[in-house]
């Protein structure tokens, strides 16, 4: 059983640490907070997870709230044979140091660069390139999104060059300071976006450039994808690869799910963990091939389409799994994931 730590428990990393709960190959040794909110009160009182404390001259304040605590960050990597870094963007740079004096690999999050970890992870284009390796980073909710379907398309379309437009949510439903509240916001406003050259890393050598804007909403973020292509293939052949690939969905407006709304209302259906929507959902009446062009539009729900990639990603740092379509499928297993 591999033990696993989990340093900064929001968004990302209170999935990460279900998922891996969930798997009967690793366990959760502990969560860190820096703050004694409800989260770190639910880690500790609901989810029973030993919660370790990101400040250590903040102990009092977790002692006040009547918090246990069960250490600080450093003693927590020490029970690990990995940590996932699911601090915010700019924090995880400071505690590689921190993570190399214990001897201990690390996961990182799409919020930080490339160069940081020299390597970057996607389950289904690139496992074996992180394999053994000390260091690697999940790439971002985005990147990730576009990666399962073009890394699912190429093999029988010979992409030749990508243009997509992602349509991106303004902030993650629980945040009340970001926005924006009424506007559309080319962001960032360069072209192209970053997230043409981080789908790069992942995929070697693919054509690929981006657009980005920001829009009012909360709930998934949303792309537009022109594909160019070198093989005469027909639209029914790219459905029947996307309807294949586990992690990935092929949906339908006509039957109702024709929104980002009604997606994660379809979510809330199926009776997920945090009604989170793991998969890409495609819909099937945009996969539209005209000439040596593929068009689709597909959406993402950026809280967690990363989550499964993280668990993963833990096989291949600690090798306990060679083969990436047999981690892919027992994770899925463990997290009902389609
Ligand atoms: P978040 O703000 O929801 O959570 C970050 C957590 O880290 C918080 O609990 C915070 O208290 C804690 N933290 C802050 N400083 C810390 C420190 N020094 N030590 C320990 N913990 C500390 O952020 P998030 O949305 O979960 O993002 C985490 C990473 O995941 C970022 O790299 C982000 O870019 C990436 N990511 C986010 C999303 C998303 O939609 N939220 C999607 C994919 C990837």
């Amino acid at each position: 059983m591999k033990t696993v730590a989990i340093n900064g428990y929001g968004t990302i990393g209170k999935r990460v640490a279900d998922a891996v709960a969930a798997q009967d190959d690793m366990k959760v040794v502990g969560v860190s907070k820096t703050r004694p909110n409800y989260e770190a009160r639910t880690a500790v009182e609901e989810k029973g997870y030993p919660l370790y404390i990101g400040i250590p001259e903040r102990e009092q304040m977790f002692k006040d709230a009547g918090i246990e605590i069960a250490g600080t960050v450093e003693e927590m990597i020490q029970e690990a044979d990995v940590v996932v870094d699911c601090t915010p963007g700019s924090i995880g740079p400071q505690n590689l140091e921190m993570y190399k004096k214990a001897g201990v690999k690390a996961i990182y999050q799409g919020g930080e660069d490339h160069e940081l970890t020299g390597l970057s992870f996607n389950a289904i284009s690139n496992y074996d390139d992180s394999y053994g390796a000390d260091y690697t980073r999940v790439v971002s909710c985005n990147t990730t999104g576009l990666t399962r379907t073009l890394s699912t398309i190429d093999p029988i379309a010979d992409i030749k060059k990508v243009r997509a437009v992602m349509v991106r949510r303004g902030s993650d439903p629980s945040e009340i300071k970001k926005g924006p509240i009424n506007a559309i916001v080319p962001n960032p406003p360069k072209v192209p976006s970053h997230h043409g050259p981080d789908v790069k890393t992942v995929m070697k050598g693919i054509d690929v450039t981006t657009m980005a804007l920001l829009v009012p909403t909360t709930l998934m973020h949303q792309h537009n994808i022109m594909v160019e292509i070198n093989n005469d293939v027909e639209t029914e052949e790219i459905i029947e690869a996307l309807e294949k690939r586990s992690r990935v969905i092929v949906v339908s407006a006509e039957e109702g799910l024709g929104s980002t709304a009604e997606l994660m209302e379809y979510a809330k259906e199926l009776g997920r963990n945090r009604n989170d929507l793991y998969e890409i959902p495609v819909w099937r009446e945009s996969i539209n091939v005209v000439g040596n062009e593929l068009f689709y539009m597909q959406a993402v729900h950026q809280e967690s389409d990363v989550i499964p990639e993280n668990i993963d990603a833990i096989r291949a740092l600690l090798e306990m799994e060679s083969d990436n379509e047999k981690s892919i499928a027992k994770t899925n297993k463990a997290m009902g994931i389609f």
